[in-house]
């Protein structure tokens, strides 16, 4: 069994993203610039957002955060959206969700120009992620695949069960194990909680992608022997065994998942890393117009 170390693959793609970015100032080119947009004070989402941050600074990227108070209209920021997309020196954006219950979550997300929507969620990029076009990635489905390619794990022609369908990670998943492509060609089973024979599909399962955010909800009798387990899950349970008195768990039962399994993420160091690491992917990407 080995387990996949996110952490380790997150810090090589991000020391791979500054020597890029050093031969980028030698050349005397610009700068990748990622804005972030954070309306209110979540303490997620600072959380959240201040990690991108920090990464932008590790990779040598210029970034900017724009903060907006919780009482900012859907005009306003709209406006502020379009004042980005109409900014020159900032490759990508993002608006940290989730936004005030009076904004309308589509309508900013649709506001943003695709060409700058370096999380991929604007209906052209997820079109053009189904169509196998180049694309922005959604950061998470992203930095699964990034994953599966470098511990080389075989995809095409396996039973790939994806438990979730959320547009952020479930579905995008979903799509991209599909694909035709390296990672990708599984014959994919995209589950949900109206799903009635859950346990019986993952028995089937070669590869499982767990993001339905259920604590050790897959337990061994989900398992078959030598299955790839990706867990995505992550939430946040009282402990008395940590000094901080939380810990973090995932979807998974690892204890008694792990044992049966080829290939499994840990949570945490798992899928949690890669995630910033791929909106700085896209934030290259951007910079270089390698997609549009
Ligand atoms: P979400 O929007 O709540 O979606 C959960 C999905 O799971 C829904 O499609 C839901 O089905 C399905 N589901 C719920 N109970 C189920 C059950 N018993 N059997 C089968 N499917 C079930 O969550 P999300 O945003 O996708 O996130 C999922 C988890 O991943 C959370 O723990 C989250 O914190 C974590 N996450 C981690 C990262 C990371 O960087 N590692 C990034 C994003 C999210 P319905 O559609 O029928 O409701």
């Amino acid at each position: 069994m080995t387990i996949i170390d996110g952490k380790k693959v997150s810090e090589e793609i991000q020391n791979e993203i500054a020597a890029e970015v050093q031969k980028i100032k030698s050349a005397g080119k610009k700068i990748p610039h990622l804005a972030a947009i954070l309306v209110g004070n979540d303490g997620a989402s600072e959380t959240y957002v201040g990690g991108k941050v920090k990464a932008c600074e590790k990779v040598g990227f210029v970034s900017t955060l724009v903060r907006m108070p919780d009482i900012t209209s859907e005009k306003e920021l709209l406006d502020k959206i379009a004042e980005l997309n109409n900014d020159k020196d900032i490759d990508g954006f993002i608006v940290q969700l989730p936004l005030p219950k009076h904004i309308n979550e589509q309508k900013v997300t649709e506001a943003i120009d695709p060409k700058k929507d370096v999380d991929g969620f604007h209906p052209a990029n997820v079109g053009r992620m189904a169509l196998n076009l180049p694309t922005y990635l959604p950061a998470t489905p992203y930095g699964i695949i990034q994953l599966l390619e470098r511990y080389k794990i075989e995809t095409a022609g396996k039973n790939c069960v994806v438990i979730g369908r959320s547009h952020i990670v479930g579905l995008p998943m979903s799509i991209l194990m599909v694909r035709n492509s390296n990672p990708g060609n599984c014959t994919v089973t995209i589950t949900h909680s109206k799903t009635k024979n859950l346990k019986e599909l993952c028995l089937q399962a070669d590869i499982i992608i767990a993001a339905l955010g259920k604590a050790e909800f897959l337990t061994a009798d989900h398992v078959k022997q030598g299955a790839v387990i990706i867990d995505v899950g992550i939430t946040r349970v009282k402990s008395d065994k940590t000094k901080t008195g939380w810990k973090l768990l995932g979807d998974v039962k690892y204890d008694e998942v792990a044992p049966k399994c080829s290939f499994i993420t840990p949570v945490p160091g798992g899928v949690g890393p890669m995630t910033i690491t791929s909106l700085m992917m896209n934030t290259l990407k951007a910079c270089r117009r390698e997609i549009y």
